[in-house]
């Protein structure tokens, strides 16, 4: 099946038509980008749909990335009015992301009226949580009357992740994946179902992120608005744009440019990946205790992929666990597939994510279904 997937983001659109089978093949790819700004090549998502479908023919089911698919949907489904409605109430719970996948979806249902469109949400790979792991302690009525919750994000990749690397192992087994990118999870997977996750009830908590916080004591928040005056505008801008690797090193959110800097001698850029991965050991740690042992780890997207050093450091960190590179494997696996675990060691991989693949996947089965 020919399955065109949008990922629609507020100021770009990704598109893939890809042809699904026992082997994924990418048909077409491209990216319409600075949607709505001066010179962009879109004003809008509408017509960057339009701009998306000129090049394509032989779409025969679209699949829509959606980020949050709140409480009600625990896996991929296909598109009619009640859905459509229902994520226009997540966009409460996700209002920088559901507003523009519902808007992408919109205009290509308007394009192609005939064709089975299926939603995919970032946050449904998570339903199988437990209560002890997505509760957070409130009073009760936060939880029932204000939805107040963890949901996590990055879903799709992770079970993307899970699903190869149970591949890879011959089994489904204990998994722990880490989806490093600009947005930053690491997730626990047993048997296929995730059961902890590091992003919360927004795509704040938990890892250093590019220029997201992580985890902070919520006291901080209370006792600058106290000394600083700074309101809750001020504060989602400041945990969410002006923190993370950016915020620390005060360079930069990329970490190909900390990484030059620390090797020139840059103190603060050396302390923000060193806190980086200090952060991400600890969540690895915290989710071996909670998976009761682990099988394999997984590194994933642009850090994940990318850069060794960050693998090196953090894998150090987990020596205790059993642990342990071949620096060579590790050092060669950058943007393909592989093992850079030492012979007899706990198997570590580099898995590159692919959302898209997971998406189409989705669509097809939920329309053949
Ligand atoms: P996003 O979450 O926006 O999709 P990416 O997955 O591209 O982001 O991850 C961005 C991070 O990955 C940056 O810190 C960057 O340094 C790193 N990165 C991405 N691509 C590469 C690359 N080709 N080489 C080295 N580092 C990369």
């Amino acid at each position: 099946m020919d399955v065109l997937v949008l990922n629609a983001g507020s100021s770009s659109l990704k598109y893939q038509l890809i042809r699904t089978g026992t082997h994924e093949e990418v048909l077409v790819k491209g990216q319409v980008e600075r949607i709505g700004e001066p010179g962009g090549e879109a004003h809008n998502h509408a017509e960057a749909v339009e701009r998306a479908l000129a090049g394509l023919s032989g779409i025969e089911a679209v699949g829509h990335r959606v980020v949050h698919g709140g409480v009600r949907f625990s896996g991929s489904v296909r598109i009619t009015g009640e859905v459509e409605r229902v994520i226009e109430e997540c966009s409460a719970l996700a209002p920088l992301h559901n507003p523009h996948n519902l808007a992408a979806y919109r205009a290509s249902r308007r394009l192609l009226e005939n064709l089975p469109h299926v939603a995919v949400f970032d946050t449904s790979f998570f339903h199988t949580l437990p209560a002890r792991a997505y509760l957070y302690a409130l009073p009760w009525e936060y939880y029932e009357r204000d939805h107040i919750r963890r949901y996590g994000f990055h879903g799709t990749s992770h079970r993307y992740l899970a699903a190869r690397a149970g591949a890879l192992l011959g089994g489904a087994g204990k998994l722990i994946t880490c989806h490093l990118g600009n947005g930053c999870s690491v997730c626990a997977v047993d048997g296929g179902r995730a059961v902890d996750v590091s992003l919360g009830f927004t795509p704040l908590e938990g890892l250093v992120m590019g220029s997201r916080s992580g985890d902070i004591d919520p006291g901080i928040l209370f006792h600058l608005g106290r000394t600083r005056g700074l309101d809750l505008a001020a504060l989602e801008r400041l945990l969410n744009r002006e923190s993370g690797l950016k915020g620390l090193s005060g360079r930069s959110n990329d970490m190909r440019d900390l990484e030059e800097a620390a090797v020139a001698g840059d103190a603060r850029a050396e302390l923000a990946i060193e806190v980086f991965c200090y952060r991400l050991v600890r969540y690895i740690g915290a989710f071996w205790a909670v998976l009761g042992g682990a099988d394999g780890l997984v590194f994933s997207a642009g850090i994940g992929e990318n850069r060794t050093g960050v693998r090196t450091r953090v894998c150090r960190g987990l020596e205790c666990f059993g642990v342990r590179l071949d620096e060579e494997a590790n050092r060669t696996t950058v943007r393909r597939e592989g093992r850079i675990s030492a012979d007899g060691a706990l198997p570590v991989w580099v898995i590159p994510t692919n959302e898209e693949v997971m998406i189409a996947r989705d669509t097809a089965a939920v329309v053949r279904a």
